[in-house]
């Protein structure tokens, strides 16, 4: 068992740290301030292999393993979560139509996808089918729920029902924005993730090609999930990311800051606090690095793995921030200090791409064998 990065995966991080730093740190607060999705930013992510990353290098995409996309993602959540958060999305798209979509699909829109020059959504939710994924009715007139990058995308994957109820009864289409019938709700008002757009995304007899379908008829709910084992993996490292951002200002911070004539990093009582939550960080990255270990192989414990580690890492992650928000006293609740927008940003990790309760869900299945 080998804990280190191999001289590669410290390039990619570096890449990516760098990229975070001159690209997105100096703009996050003004994209959220703005609500303002930064496509030439995303391009030029894309432009350093972050548009596919772990698709195949033969329409584009960087070839690279689920471990490698832990790093970026958690690199570029220092930057900006909320927009890192969009491009775990995105490739997970990618991702999905390289690994089920037939050879003409790929050639169509892998290459556009990995570029960036063409934006992707991932379509599950429904306003009655949220955690309950299976059940959903998408037919001939319905409507997907949240859908991040709804307007913006070009290409919405869209899981829907095509023979009887359950699981076995749902394929997946790819949808291209100006297909007749297809149509977007307002934009959702939130918490966080201002940097990117989320609306319904709505279809009246919207007809799409059969060729257009990704993978088999009835096969639509597996490749769903599958696509999530990935996703989950990199919104927890966006959690990391976000969290550890924090952490490394507030301990500047307490080096700084001074109360009763002493630094606040001299107070037993919150230095030991800061050890906790380097400890918890390092924790769920681990486990984090052995999911990805796991996805990549494609193995039986895959998907019990990234649930325990989206749970773990996403939970932590919140926890950290909003505890480092406190370490700041008032300043921490002031937008002049970015703590309390990646607060914001990591607060809707703990709910989508399945909820944490539903992380516990699937670990417990396994567990109890249910
Ligand atoms: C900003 C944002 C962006 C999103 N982007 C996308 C996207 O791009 N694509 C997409 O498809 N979806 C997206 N979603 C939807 C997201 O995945 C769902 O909100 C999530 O899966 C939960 O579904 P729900 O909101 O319907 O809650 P519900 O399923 O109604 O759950 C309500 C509560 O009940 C709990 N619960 C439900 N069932 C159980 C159970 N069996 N046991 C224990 N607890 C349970 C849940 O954990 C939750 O706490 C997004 C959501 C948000 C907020």
């Amino acid at each position: 068992m080998d804990f280190e990065l191999s001289e590669e995966q410290r390039a990619i991080q570096d890449t990516a740290r760098a990229f975070a730093r001159e690209e997105m740190m100096p703009f996050a607060r003004q994209w959220d301030e703005d609500e303002y999705f930064p496509v030439d930013t995303l391009r030029q992510a894309a432009a350093l292999g972050f548009g596919g990353i772990y698709v195949g290098a033969d329409v584009g995409g960087s070839a690279l393993s689920r471990l490698d996309a832990t790093l970026i993602f958690e690199e570029l959540a220092h930057g900006c979560v909320s927009t890192a958060a969009y491009l775990s999305i995105h490739n997970m798209v990618a991702w999905m139509i390289d690994a089920y979509g037939p050879t003409e699909l790929r050639l169509r829109f892998l290459p556009e996808l990995c570029s960036m020059a063409q934006f992707a959504s991932y379509c599950l939710t429904e306003p009655d089918s949220g955690s309950d994924a299976a059940s959903l009715k998408t037919r001939a007139v319905r409507a997907k729920a949240f859908i991040s990058g709804a307007g913006q995308s070009d290409v919405y994957l869209v899981m829907a029902r095509t023979g009887p109820g359950g699981p076995t009864g749902i394929s997946c289409f790819l949808v291209e924005n100006g297909t007749p019938g297809l149509s977007f709700g307002a934009q959702e008002k939130k918490l966080g993730w201002h940097s990117q757009p989320t609306a319904m995304v709505i279809f009246e007899q919207c007809r799409v090609p059969v060729a257009n379908r990704i993978g088999t008829e009835g096969q639509g709910f597996k490749i769903a999930m599958s696509g999530l084992d990935g996703g989950r993996l990199n919104i927890a490292a966006c959690s990391l990311g976000g969290a550890q951002f924090c952490l490394d200002r507030t301990v500047a911070y307490m080096k700084e800051r001074k109360q009763f004539g002493r630094r606040l990093a001299d107070f037993q009582a919150l230095a030991f606090r800061v050890a906790d939550y380097a400890t918890g960080l390092e924790a769920a990255r681990l486990l984090l690095r052995r999911a990805a270990t796991a996805v990549d192989k494609r193995g039986g414990d895959a998907t019990r793995l990234a649930a325990m580690a989206k749970r773990l890492a996403t939970d932590t992650g919140f926890d950290i921030v909003n505890g480092c928000l406190q370490l700041h006293g008032g300043y921490g609740y002031l937008r002049d200090h970015p703590i309390e927008r990646v607060l914001r940003d990591l607060r809707v990790h703990q709910i989508l791409e399945g909820t944490n309760e539903i992380m516990r869900l699937i670990v417990s299945r396994y567990i109890f064998g249910t």
